[in-house]
This record gives C-alpha cells, sequence and structure tokens, in this order.
C-alpha cells in the first residue's frame, strides 16, 4: 500500500489522503508554482501509526526513507551532511484546516555539524546559528515537550545582560552562547542530550505530528467545528526555504481578498527577515503587505500574480503563506481563506459579478449559520463614547463585557452566562477554549492573520489585534493606556470592525442587510421551493419579519396578547368567572384588544398570510403563582382578617387550586380549551373576523388562517373548525363583508400524525408544531430535560444533537413524514408547513424541503438564514 507521495504524485482532489496542506501542496506543484520540493505521508499512515499502538510501521517507514532519498537526489542536498546539509519542515495537515491546531517544526537536520557547515556554505554563521536555535526550540517543545516559556526566559535573561532590545541585535557569537543555554535546558528537563542525528529527529518528529491530532487543543476544535475524530493527519516534510537569512529575505501570510469585509485587494503582512512561524504566532507585530511593494517590487509583482493565478485556479478566495529568500519567492501553502459573514456574501457575490463562479455556487459558499453575525447588534455612532485606545479591526462585531486576562477563567465565566473579553498580549492556539467563552479578543500585539484573529473569524466574534497602546500586567491582571489603568472586572465594549476600544458599556444598534446580502437572498429567493415564513406574536415582529423577506406568518401566539399587564386583570376575570354570563362579560372586554393586535399585525403583513394559533398554554399560567398566593393569603388572615382582599385572593387561590395540574404539558391546554370553554375560542374567532372586516373596508387584502392547536383526534377538530366557521358567518352577517379564510391544525401529538388521514377531511392546512411534536414523541419534557439529563446524553454520545434544536429525522421525522403522506391521501392540496426552533436550523430545512412541506417557519431574525438555507436544499 502507498503511504507516502511526493509533491508531484498528488493534487487538490487527494485531500482525504494528503490533508488539505498536502493536497494543495501538491497542485501548487503541478502547476508550476515555485513550492519547494517535498512529500506528504498520508493520513492513513496516521491511522496505521495508532493502530500499531503509536508506532510507525516497518513498511511507512521504509516509504518515507526512499522518498527522502528522492528529495535528497531533487535538491543535491543530504540530510546530515556537513557539507551541503538538507533542512526540512515537519508539517501537520488534516483533511480540514485547523489552523494552528497541530505542531509544525522547522529547520529539522540541524546539528553542531550542519550548523557549522550551513555557516560557511552561506557565509552566514548569524543566520545558521538563529536557524539552529530555532529548531531546538521548536523540537523542544513539540517533540520532547519542554516548555518554551524557559527558552523564552532565557533568551529575555540574554537579551537584558546585553542591553539588547530586540533579537536581530543578536551577533553569530551571541546565538552561540544562547544554543549552549538551550542545550542545557534540555539536558536538564529530559536528561538527556538534545538529540544530533537527522533521522531520528525526523522520525521523533513525524510521530509527535500523529500525536499531536489528539492534543488538547486538536480535540476542542474539532468537537467545535465537528469534524470526526477518526479521520487522522498527514504529515509533510518539505525541504526548507528561509526568510531569515538578512534583509533581502523574509515571510509573510496574504488574503487575495479582505477576509474581514470582502473586498477585492490583497490583504497580508509580512515580516522582513524572518521565520513563518513569527507571523502566525503573532510575536512580532507585522508590516502590511502593501509595503512590500516598495520594499521588494519584484517579488511583490510576482506575489500578487500568484495570488491572483491561485485565486483563479481554485475560483475562491485563497489564504497562502509565503517566504522570500534572498529575494527569490517562494509558496508554501494556499487554502481556502476562512472569512467573515460579510466578507462570505461580499466575495461569492462580487465573484459572481466577475465572471469567476456562478449564482448556485454563490449560494453554497455561505454558511446560513454564520448569518447570525450580521443580524446582530452594532454600536451606535451616534453615541457619545470616548476612545480609549484603537488595534488592528481583526474581526468585526462589537461586544460588551468585563476584563479577563486567562483563558481558563474566560471559560469558567462565560460558561457562568457572564460576558468577558479576553484581553491578552497574544493569543496561542492553547487558549481557544477561552475565546469560544468570550463575546470577544483583544490583544496587544500580532496582526491581522494571528491565530487569534484567524479563529475569531471563524466563530464570528469580535476580534482587535495588535493594540500596542494597551500595557497589559498580567500579574497584577490589569492593562494600562496612558494614564488610564483598566482592572480585571471592569468593563469594556469593543468594535472590532474599526478596532477601537472603549470603556463601559456602549448603546447598540439594530442590524441592517447590505445590498451585497439582499442581492443574495433575492439569488436564493429564485432558486428555493420552499416558502419561508416568520412566527411573530406581535405587529412589532411581523414588520421585522417583513423587512427580513417573510412570505408570511406561519405562527401567530395569541397567548402573549393575554399577558400584557393591562390585560392579565381582565384575563383573571375570565378565568375566575362562575358562570357562562361573567366569562363573556370578561371576554367581550378581551374582543377589541385582540382585533387590534390582529389588525397591526395583517397591516404588518401587507397581504400576505398569517397563520393565527387560538389560545395554546393551560389557563393557570395566566394566575399567580400558587406558593406566592399561599402566602399573601396567610399574611391577610392575620392582619386583616375582615377584608374584602382577603375573601377575593382566597378565592383566587381556590382557582388556582383547582387549575393546577401534574403535567402541564399533558394537561387542559390546546384545542382542549376550546372544548371546554368554547366561548374563548369564539371571542379569538371573532376578533379576527373583525379585524379582516375593518381592513377589508380600508381595501386590504387580509389571508388568515386559523390554526386549532394541539389536536390528537378529528373530533376535537370537526367540533372546533363548526366554532370558527359559525362564529365566521355571524361577523359576515353583521358586518356585510364575505371574506375568505382558511381553518387548519398543528400537528404535534403523534395520534395527529398517524390519523392525518382524518384530520385531513377537516382541516385546510397542516402545520407540525415540532417543538411539542419532540416533546411528545420522545416524552421528554422541554423545561425538564434540557436542565436535567440531556447535556449529559449529548455529550455521552447517546443522541447525537439536541432534538429540541436540530430535528430528529429518524422519530419525529418519521411522523411529519407519515402525517404529509397521510393528509395528502385525503386531500392532494393540504398545504403543510412547520413551525418552532426547527425552521430557522439548516438540517432541517433541508428536511423539510426533502418531505415536500411547503414552507418553514421560524423566528423572523432567522428568516435570511432560512431563505439561504431554503435555496441551499434546492441546489
Ligand atoms: P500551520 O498549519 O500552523 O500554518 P505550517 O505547516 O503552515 O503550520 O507552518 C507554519 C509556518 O512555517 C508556515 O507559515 C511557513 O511560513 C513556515 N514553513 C513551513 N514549512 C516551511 C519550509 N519548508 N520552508 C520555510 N518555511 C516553512
Ligand atoms: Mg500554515
Ligand atoms: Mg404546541
Amino acid at each position: 500500500k502507498k503511504f507516502v507521495y511526493m509533491f508531484n504524485e498528488g493534487n487538490s482532489g487527494m485531500k482525504e489522503l494528503l490533508g488539505g496542506k498536502g493536497a494543495n501542496l501538491a497542485e501548487m506543484t503541478s502547476i508550476g508554482l515555485p513550492v519547494p520540493y517535498g512529500f506528504t505521508i498520508s493520513t492513513e499512515a496516521c491511522n496505521d501509526y495508532y493502530e500499531a499502538g503509536k508506532m510507525v510501521s516497518p513498511e511507512v517507514k521504509d516509504q518515507i526513507l526512499q522518498s527522502l532519498a528522492r528529495l535528497e537526489e531533487n535538491t543535491g542536498k543530504r540530510l546530515g551532511d556537513p557539507s551541503n546539509p538538507l533542512l526540512v519542515s515537519v508539517r501537520s495537515g488534516s483533511v480540514f484546516s485547523m489552523p494552528g491546531m497541530m505542531d509544525t517544526i522547522l529547520n529539522l537536520g540541524m546539528n553542531d555539524e550542519t550548523v557549522e557547515g550551513m555557516a560557511q556554505l552561506t557565509n552566514n554563521p548569524r543566520f545558521a546559528y538563529d536557524s539552529y536555535r530555532r529548531f531546538i526550540q521548536m523540537f523542544s517543545d513539540v517533540v520532547l515537550e519542554v516548555d518554551v516559556y524557559f527558552f523564552e526566559q532565557l533568551l529575555e535573561d540574554y537579551r537584558e545582560n546585553k542591553g539588547y532590545t530586540s533579537d536581530p541585535e543578536l551577533t553569530a557569537e551571541d546565538w552561540q552562547e544562547v544554543i549552549a543555554g538551550y542545550k542545557k535546558i534540555v539536558k536538564e528537563r529530559t536528561r538527556k542530550d538534545f538529540p544530533q542525528e537527522p533521522k531520528e529527529q525526523l522520525f521523533l518528529s513525524i510521530n509527535a505530528v500523529f500525536d499531536s491530532w489528539n492534543n488538547q487543543r486538536a480535540i476542542v476544535y474539532r468537537r467545535l467545528n465537528k469534524i470526526p475524530d477518526h479521520l487522522g493527519t498527514a504529515v509533510n516534510i518539505q525541504s526548507m526555504v528561509f526568510g531569515n537569512t538578512g534583509n533581502d529575505s523574509g515571510t509573510g501570510v496574504a488574503f487575495t481578498r479582505n477576509p474581514s469585509t470582502g473586498e477585492n485587494v490583497l490583504y497580508g503582512e509580512y515580516l522582513i527577515n524572518a521565520q513563518g512561524e513569527d507571523v502566525v504566532a503573532g510575536i512580532r507585530t507585522p508590516e502590511p503587505i502593501a509595503t512590500l511593494e516598495s520594499e521588494m517590487p519584484d517579488v511583490y509583482k510576482q506575489f500578487s500574480e500568484t495570488c491572483h493565478l491561485l485565486e483563479q485556479h481554485y475560483q475562491d478566495m485563497q489564504d497562502i503563506e509565503f517566504t522570500v529568500e534572498r529575494g527569490k519567492l517562494f509558496i508554501l501553502q494556499t487554502r481556502t481563506g476562512k472569512r467573515t459573514a460579510q466578507a462570505a456574501i461580499r466575495i461569492a457575490v462580487e465573484m459572481v459579478e466577475e465572471g469567476i463562479i456562478d449564482k448556485n455556487t454563490a449560494l453554497l459558499r455561505v454558511d446560513p449559520d454564520q448569518l447570525n453575525q450580521l443580524l446582530h447588534r452594532r454600536i451606535d455612532e451616534s453615541a457619545v463614547r470616548t476612545q480609549l485606545a484603537k488595534g488592528l479591526p481583526a474581526s468585526p462585531g462589537a461586544a460588551t463585557g468585563a476584563v479577563v486576562f486567562d483563558a481558563d477563567e474566560a471559560e469558567e465565566l462565560g460558561n457562568e452566562g457572564k460576558k468577558v473579553i479576553l484581553v491578552r498580549p497574544e493569543t496561542t492556539p492553547d487558549d481557544i477554549h477561552g475565546i469560544i467563552a468570550a463575546q470577544a479578543v483583544v490583544t496587544s500585539r500580532g496582526g491581522m492573520t494571528s491565530h487569534a484573529a484567524v479563529v475569531a473569524r471563524g466563530m464570528g466574534k469580535a476580534c482587535i489585534c495588535g493594540c500596542e497602546a494597551l500595557k497589559i500586567d498580567l500579574k497584577a491582571r490589569q492593562f494600562r493606556v496612558g494614564e488610564t489603568i483598566v482592572n480585571h472586572g471592569d468593563i469594556i465594549t469593543i468594535d472590532g470592525a474599526t478596532g477601537e476600544i472603549m470603556l463601559g458599556e456602549i448603546p447598540m444598534i439594530e442590524p441592517q442587510l447590505s445590498d451585497e446580502f439582499q442581492l443574495l437572498l433575492q439569488w436564493a429567493d429564485d432558486a428555493r421551493k420552499l416558502g419561508v415564513r416568520a412566527n411573530a406574536d406581535n405587529p412589532e415582529d411581523a414588520k421585522k419579519a417583513f423587512e427580513f423577506g417573510a412570505g408570511g406568518i406561519g405562527l401567530c401566539r395569541t397567548e402573549h396578547m393575554f399577558m400584557d399587564a393591562k390585560r392579565v386583570p381582565i384575563v383573571q376575570k375570565m378565568i375566575l368567572a362562575e358562570n357562562y354570563e361573567e366569562r363573556s362579560a370578561a371576554l367581550a372586554e378581551l374582543l377589541p384588544m385582540q382585533q387590534g393586535d390582529f389588525e397591526g399585525i395583517f397591516e404588518a403583513m401587507q397581504g400576505l398570510p398569517v397563520t393565527i394559533r387560538l389560545l395554546d398554554p393551560p389557563l393557570h399560567e395566566f394566575l399567580p403563582d400558587k406558593e406566592e398566593l399561599l402566602v399573601e393569603v396567610t399574611k391577610l388572615q392575620i392582619l386583616n382578617p375582615d377584608s374584602e382582599e382577603l375573601a377575593q385572593k382566597e378565592l383566587l387561590l381556590k382557582k388556582v387550586r383547582q387549575l393546577d395540574e401534574f403535567n402541564p404539558m399533558l394537561g387542559h391546554r390546546g384545542c382542549r380549551l376550546g372544548m371546554i370553554y368554547p366561548e374563548i375560542y369564539e371571542m379569538q374567532a371573532k376578533a379576527i373576523f373583525y379585524a379582516i372586516a375593518t381592513l377589508s373596508e380600508k381595501g386590504m387584502s387580509v389571508k388568515p388562517e386559523i390554526m386549532i392547536p394541539l389536536v390528537g383526534h378529528v373530533n376535537e377538530l370537526k367540533e372546533m373548525r363548526q366554532l370558527v366557521v359559525d362564529a365566521a358567518l355571524k361577523v359576515q352577517e353583521e358586518t356585510g363583508y364575505p371574506f375568505d379564510y382558511m381553518i387548519g391544525t398543528m400537528i404535534e401529538i403523534p395520534r395527529a400524525a398517524l390519523t392525518a388521514d382524518q384530520i385531513a377531511e377537516e382541516a385546510d392546512f397542516f402545520s407540525f408544531g415540532t417543538n411539542d411534536l419532540t416533546q411528545t414523541t420522545f416524552g421528554y419534557s422541554r423545561d425538564d430535560a434540557e436542565g436535567k439529563f440531556l447535556q449529559a446524553y449529548i455529550e455521552n454520545k447517546v443522541l447525537p444533537d439536541n432534538p429540541f434544536a436540530v430535528l430528529d429525522q429518524e422519530g419525529v421525522g418519521k411522523l411529519v413524514e407519515t402525517g404529509v403522506k397521510l393528509g395528502r391521501k385525503t386531500k392532494p392540496q393540504l398545504k403543510t408547513g412547520i413551525c418552532g426552533e426547527h425552521g430557522g436550523e439548516k438540517s432541517s430545512i433541508e428536511f423539510c424541503y426533502n418531505t415536500g412541506l411547503d414552507y418553514v417557519s421560524c423566528s423572523p431574525y432567522r428568516v435570511p438564514l432560512a431563505r439561504l438555507a431554503a435555496a441551499q436544499a434546492t441546489i
């Protein structure tokens, strides 16, 4: 079996085998770009390594040595040959790009002899020793597990003793002394000498890369991004090129377009006289790529042409790593660049306009989940604010939170639901759990391509980098900007789009959709076949829904209209009524109020269909809490035994006790209310019909769909339908306006789905209430499950996902399918949709499309997401 591939033996289609990095190095080699030669050890070799109990098998080892021989032949250098040493990098690379999650070793092959050879060969001893000390540090960190801290401490002390302020001031002799110190550290920490034999170095490194597949940060990153654990990583062995040979060398990273805004300009950074790690690790703050044009015009020209070529070749924005060695350009990596939602949309739309991709491809390029970022609030431009400092705008979005300086603490507080902003000199991949939990990240060092920035953009989190005005004192847990001191726990606000850091909390405003976003959604509307509606209970939400492009309202819950503080006393009067007359009187008071609500909602939707659900929750939800009431009654019994107030409260308590239920979720609610108190549903139906009459009078068109909740037996629906029809007739007679309406039901009880053929006889439409249907299918009470056992179920993989967030297609989905099939058997034209959380979740939306539903309905803010996801399901 072939486990090792030379760069000229692969291509970009072989990602699963060669990893993303290896496949793209092969592809770039084959299209003739200047890529240092090398070979890739496949992901299958990684799995082989784990199967053999963490050992490189003789077969794989053999293939590696053969490939090494070919590399030596190709470069004319030999590993460990002092007169002309081959030096290589050992680079991990998995199928999905995991920036900074895995470990890389540079300059492998250096030892006490080859370093001398390098010094003579290049006539640049300083460079040779600098490379050697970098190798010792990286190798020790990754392979020998000696913390970099010890090396950094030694270097810092050395610099201080010599009175240097930066590394370039160190001479060859200085580096030699540092190297001696480094070796001592290794000896002290590992009780062994630093390995001198290059082949031993090589195989130890390969093992370490395989091992790094299972380091903590890689595991966390995979979990976060739902990357399977069994894929394994490939290892790339590549001959070194050097960006640290002097001022005609350097290294950098660039995106072919701005990954933050999407603007079509080269966006990147570089450092002169440095090795690759220096840029991505965020240790030195680099120069913007534009300056390269004036510093090295020829290199810049070649580089920008290469960027263009790569973008055309891959037909997507690329994230490219490069190194310049004595004026010659080398490309070390390319991959599809991570980007913010804003950038994803702009790039997709502009690439269509530039003729690079078609509209369907553009639609598939934007992840619906990412759109949330754009529907978030922004800092109110008109708000008074004082800028504390300004850094690089690394990832847009605004955030307010308490300052913390430690990733563990950020995680702890974040998980408690506190809003924190992680402030660090720089972030390393080890901080990822803190970044996840924080609202935003701020660093005082590092550029826009540092790991902090890349990771934050990927997560849609606001991030500011390289804010050098921040003098961070980790020990004192504070930072200083000029005279101002900000302590741990102080509140700051940051704007990742401008790089501004401000003291305190700053007001924010509602989002607006950009022109490109609107255009993309228009394409989505053209492509999709699945309708998208919104859940909205009041005119404001309805307006939002309309603005975000909802094709109607899929669920208008009427109970919220009962919960308004001014109405609660009337609702209570209705509930406490001893007889029909009293109840009718209270309902008569409520009717005009509901009518007004409906008018507002119909108006906002401008003639689009509106599905109104009649009252659903159990009546005790509108009454005071039993315990609290009991306390009040007891107090009054002692203080004011003869009062009218006591008499009233006692009556209320009696009613509360009567209505109390063991299982409210399965209790007297939904259509069961209408069955026992028909006057309630009658009032609601009339309020809807009066609203229609009023608006029709004004010449507006209205498409009401009246929905009866929680039906389990066709007889329930039959009776409720008759009630609504009668109410309609009465109002039509009274007002003289004829109007159209539909009557349908929610399918949210398994029995309803299973007998949908009967139920369809009485229904014009079905709306699958997947929240309740999930509760009733699993037999989970949502309110109890999520807090008590569901989390453990998901962590232990008993369930793949939270079924209240992601539709359980196997179980709940089967009921939906059955309901649609049986319903349409009776009525082929039966309209079907879903409402509930699932209507705004992309995999559930795809399922709804495949099941043949007519529409999904979700919260107004998720409508754009659903429009896009519906298009993607169709494509
Ligand atoms: P990551 O996946 O963390 O980006 P890489 O394998 O890309 O790690 O390596 C990090 C950096 O090391 C790269 O940006 C590149 O500049 C540098 N590097 C890797 N291999 C070589 C090489 N053969 N020659 C010069 N620099 C290299
Ligand atoms: Mg890289
Ligand atoms: Mg329900």
